[in-house]
């Protein structure tokens, strides 16, 4: 990742880790290295650590571990160049100005931040319009009626579009060309005539952020009885829907403190919720979720608790959703409310005739999403077979993700109940349709338990480490494959490649290509504390181990006369045998 001599290895050789990961996790110095509570798993006592002289972090509960950049990567929710960037700038490194690479890319860059611009321009016109208009005081009169009073207003941007058809387009006319106009979506041409328009009119706007807090998109909701009641921006260069989720940029802190999120359909829910109090909410902004939006929402946190509409439309949203959601490995609880009244209730209107304490004692109540479906299977006409049958269907294809498998067979039991079929059918029917996509199911590698010989940890640390042997260790190594066949072998056989380049080992580039299991292992084994090594012992641990493969020969010749004494090689064996029992003696 940061090769030598780029700009991204020279910070790294400038930044101090304990310094850059002291600014988001308070450490305490034990020994030569420092500890804290972990920022990536909750815990009470402090299992992760970080390494001074290896500049390098690991977390003993959850396994995390690498450089600054990981460190940051993880923290800040970012790809690579941008951790460059922060720790960059926390050292107060100059960051040169990343070079365009093509004419193309730099015209594209252009007119993106020139929608970005038209955006902000068209935000304060919105805001403006509802703040000093007559038609903007009938706006507020609705919102006020919704219970937004003006601070809600200026904390959420909302704003105006005038009837008129054409007040937005004549203010940005003056900067702008008509090409601009139409692409940023804020404007939209008359088929027949050929005219521009705005394309909100006479509706409270609600600016969209991406997930840096840029506004790119608006939504607006009709004032009066105009169809859609809810219309947003289309996609332009800066706006795909499936993109972004409303809030995102505000939520972002919550999230990742909370360790959940609440998704709610629209604005007005997640407006309600965040004036509650509640910050790690956001909106698909339309009904149905897109994958990458589950992906950008599983960069902060894989819980969520879905939170739709009570009409059908949510309903099959919400049920749309669960399944793109365990498909990326969520942990997900559905949220029903009940009615208000006689009402539906929305998130919006449930705070705001309920409040808050009630809203979030539900959200805590908020069964997994596998008891939503039984009720929601529930529902169906269970008295005959074929009802049966088809609330089975409707189940199955969500059981079948559940990826432990114990809990699947649980729910099954608790289906078979509830449902009243036949509990051996249901069981047939799972393992049936489980065989049928065997292939998908992912098994959980063990991650704990991985052990090593006190010799494997020893020559491990000698060749992680820079001591001035470290070469001919590994070229040793490397000739004898002394490591084949060990429990470590692939962590021997990624070190010894690293130390042959001659280059210093960086524990992350090494840990990134091993499976998880051995790059746990691997940095477990980097934090132990352990004396200074010598060449000497490095020799005797080498030793040791050619002493273990000289026993496994002997072991398996033994095994060659035993199956096959009349063999015509047996003399040849039988040297062998006296060779490796004396090789073996003279080590004792
Ligand atoms: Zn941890």
């Amino acid at each position: 990742m940061a090769e030598a001599g780029s700009f991204a290895d020279r910070v790294k050789q400038q930044a101090d880790i304990v310094r850059v990961v002291g600014e988001y996790v308070r450490l305490k110095k034990t020994g030569k290295d420092f500890s804290g509570l972990c920022p990536f798993h909750q815990e009470k006592t402090p299992s992760f650590t970080v390494s001074p002289i290896k500049q390098i972090f690991y977390c003993f509960g959850c396994g995390k571990g690498g450089d600054v950049y990981n460190f940051v990567m993880d923290m800040e929710k970012c790809e690579f160049p941008e951790a460059v960037k922060v720790v960059a700038e926390k050292c107060g490194i100059a960051v040169p100005r990343q070079k365009e690479r093509s004419l193309e890319e730099r015209k594209e860059n252009q007119q993106r931040s020139v929608l970005v611009e038209m955006h902000r321009e068209a935000q304060t016109f919105f805001v403006k319009q509802l703040e000093g208009t007559p038609e903007g005081k009938a706006a507020r009169a609705y919102l006020e009626d919704r219970g937004l009073d003006n601070d809600a207003i200026a904390r959420f941007g909302i704003g105006y579009a005038p009837s008129g058809g054409d007040a937005l387009l004549r203010h940005l006319k003056i900067k702008y060309n008509d090409k601009l106009l139409i692409e940023s979506g804020l404007v939209s041409r008359d088929q027949s005539a050929g005219r521009l328009f705005d394309r909100f009119r006479r509706r409270i706007t609600f600016p969209i952020s991406n997930e840096s807090g840029k506004i790119v998109a608006f939504g607006a909701r009709a004032l009066g009885d105009d169809m859609p009641k809810y219309l947003n921006s289309p996609e332009t260069p800066i706006y795909s829907k499936s993109n972004v989720l409303y809030h995102m940029d505000r939520a972002k802190e919550a999230l990742r403190r909370q360790d959940f999120a609440i998704l709610v359909e629209g604005y007005m829910d997640v407006i309600a919720a965040a004036r509650a109090g509640i910050s790690n909410v956001v909106a698909s902004c339309g009904t149905s979720l897109a994958e990458t939006q589950i992906k950008l929402l599983g960069r902060f946190t894989k819980r969520v608790i879905v939170n739709y509409d009570p009409d059908t439309a949510g309903q099959a949203a919400t049920e749309r959703s669960l399944s793109l959601l365990l498909e990326q490995d969520f942990e997900v609880r559905v949220l029903a409310l009940p009615p208000v009244g006689n009402q539906k209730a929305d998130p919006d209107l449930f705070i705001r005739e309920r409040g808050k304490d009630e809203y979030l004692k539900l959200l805590k109540e908020a069964p997994p999403y596998v008891d939503y479906l039984i009720a929601r299977a529930r529902q169906m006409d269970l008295t005959t077979g074929e009802g049966k049958q088809r609330a089975l269907n409707f189940l199955l294809p969500y059981i079948q993700k559940i990826p432990n498998g114990i809990l699947r067979s649980e729910w099954a039991t608790r289906i078979a109940q509830q449902l009243r079929i036949d509990e051996p059918l249901l069981r047939s029917a799972l393992s049936k349709a489980a065989k049928e996509r065997r292939g998908e199911i992912k098994t959980q590698p063990e991650l704990i338990g991985r052990t090593a010989k006190p010799v494997e940890r020893r020559l491990i640390r000698m060749l992680a480490e820079g001591q001035d042997f470290r070469q001919e260790l590994a070229q040793q190594l490397q000739n004898t494959q002394l490591y084949r066949g060990l429990e470590t072998e692939k962590i021997f056989a990624a070190l010894v490649i690293a130390s042959l380049t001659g280059q210093p080992v960086q524990a992350t580039e090494v840990g990134a290509v091993l499976e998880e299991r051995d790059r746990r292992l691997f940095f477990e084994i980097l934090f132990e504390d352990t004396n200074e090594p010598t060449r000497e012992e490095a020799m005797s641990c080498v030793e040791a181990l050619q002493h273990r493969q000289a026993e496994q020969e002997l072991a398996d010749v033994q095994r060659s006369i035993e199956a096959n004494p009349a063999a015509p090689e047996m003399r040849g064996l039988l040297e062998k045998k006296q060779e490796l029992m004396r090789r073996l003696a003279a080590a004792r």
